[in-house]
């Protein structure tokens, strides 16, 4: 494949935008080689600038559930857009939203909508701080919350692949307040908590964690965490931006069957657009301003064609009574044909899946955190990444990335994407 015009765009780019992108793991630092410009998409392709199409395991790194340009929230985009696009008042469309989100999803009666993933973990902790009346947060190594201060200490994915697990410009007077724990190990949270007596206002973690490739919690984790939490008064904050409305309508609050406080959302419930949300029951949630004294705000929160996404998004999201059996079972599918694939040629790995989201890991032993993630062979990866590019799949240009499946997916090019790996595979042997 070619990619002449991608290559020249990135070069220009590079000259007025830092590192030529405006989000870094999309530079290709971690694999090498130039990032590919996109330059549209439909269902489960996307197409370069170059005219090469791909099969797209990346999807936006995680919004595009139910493929590209999807007809209802491109219509819904449209139509809204003709009303003007922003206004800075309240509009009937955030309400709407706000009432499917919070029947979907369990254990929230209240949701508040802002721009990005990053602004919701942000802001519940400051709610969980301002309801606890405590300073500190447990969060786990591996998992990402978005780059505010307070969460870029170990942070996985994008922070990980550009060696600084602690970004300069974070102080230590607010790293201080992060305490770091290691994924699924119960023992390390109860001794971390016990350390840190009426000091701890909240757990944030992701529930199946995908910024490390995919991880599932271990069998009791979730619900061990919640049991720790009562005890001590500490919130749990279930971090659902890559999860939430992907791998149940209620997210894994449903599907494990374990209550959280308070849960974040982004990716999904914004359709493609700039949406984040936080959502809590009444008790913590009438703490926020303008009812309590928790300040948080946003020009464009709320913004009614991101809203307009976010509602055409969920409401397809709510009618298909199939939808997460089509998506689970598509995934065990190519599960079942890349194991096949790399058994036959003796390659050391582990899959990871949870729903639609699935990682394969160069590495020996079990995945199940971050320190067992980061042994995979990461030589190994770049050279899967760049194999699969050749043969049109596009997967994260990462090792610790989840492939997001999509609804749009055929088998057929579940078919194509293991015929590919069998081809990448069978280069090295
Ligand atoms: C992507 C992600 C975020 C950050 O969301 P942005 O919209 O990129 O700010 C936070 N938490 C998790 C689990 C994510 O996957």
């Amino acid at each position: 494949m070619l990619y002449k015009r991608s290559s020249a765009l990135f070069k220009d780019a590079a000259q007025v935008i830092p590192g030529g992108v405006n989000s870094p793991v999309r530079a290709f630092k971690a694999v090498g080689g130039t990032p590919i410009f996109a330059k549209s998409a439909k269902g489960a392709y996307v197409f370069d600038e170059d005219g090469n199409r791909f099969i797209d395991y990346i999807n936006s790194w995680g919004p595009m559930l139910l493929g590209h340009a999807y007809a209802p929230v491109v219509n819904a985009v449209i139509e809204k857009t003709k009303q003007g696009t922003s206004f800075g008042m309240p509009t009937e469309i955030e309400t709407q939203i706000a009432e499917l989100a919070v029947s979907m999803v369990p254990n929230i009666d209240k949701i508040r909508f802002v721009n990005s993933g990053t602004e919701a973990c942000m802001s519940a902790v400051r709610l969980a701080r301002g309801f606890t009346k405590k300073d500190k947060i447990i969060k786990f190594a591996g998992c990402y919350h978005g780059h505010s201060d307070a969460f870029l200490i170990q942070a996985g994915s994008g922070a990980v692949t550009f060696g600084s697990p602690n970004s300069p410009g974070v102080t230590q007077g607010t790293a201080k307040d992060t305490l770091l724990a290691r994924y699924n190990d119960i023992d390390n949270v109860k001794a971390i908590v016990a350390a840190n007596k009426n000091e701890i206002a909240c757990i944030i973690l992701e529930p199946v964690a995908g910024n490390m490739g995919c991880i599932p919690p271990k069998n009791d984790f979730l619900s061990e965490l919640r049991t720790i939490c009562d005890a001590h008064n500490i919130l749990l904050v279930f971090d659902e931006v890559m999860t939430g409305f992907r791998l149940a309508k209620g997210g894994c609050q449903e599907l494990y069957g374990v209550a959280a406080d308070i849960v974040c959302f982004g990716k999904v419930i914004g359709g493609g657009l700039p949406v984040g949300a936080f959502a809590a029951r009444d008790e913590i949630m009438n703490h926020l301003a303008p009812l309590g004294s928790v300040y948080q705000a946003g020009t464009l929160s709320g913004n009614p064609l991101a809203m307009a996404a976010g509602y055409a998004m969920l409401t397809s999201i709510n009618n298909d009574v199939d939808l997460f059996k089509r998506l689970d079972e598509k995934t065990a599918y190519l599960h079942n044909g890349c194991s096949k694939v790399l058994m036959k040629y003796n390659i050391t790995h582990t899959i990871n899946r949870v729903g639609s989201m699935i990682s394969i890991h160069f590495a020996e032993d079990d995945v199940v955190d971050f320190e067992t993630a980061a042994q995979g062979n990461n030589d190994r990866f770049k050279s899967f990444f760049h194999g699969m590019l050749s043969e049109g799949i596009y997967i994260a240009p990462s090792a610790f990335e989840t492939w997001f499946i999509t609804d749009a997916l055929s088998y057929k090019d579940l078919d194509e994407t293991i015929a590919a790996v069998e081809h990448v595979v069978q280069s090295w042997t």
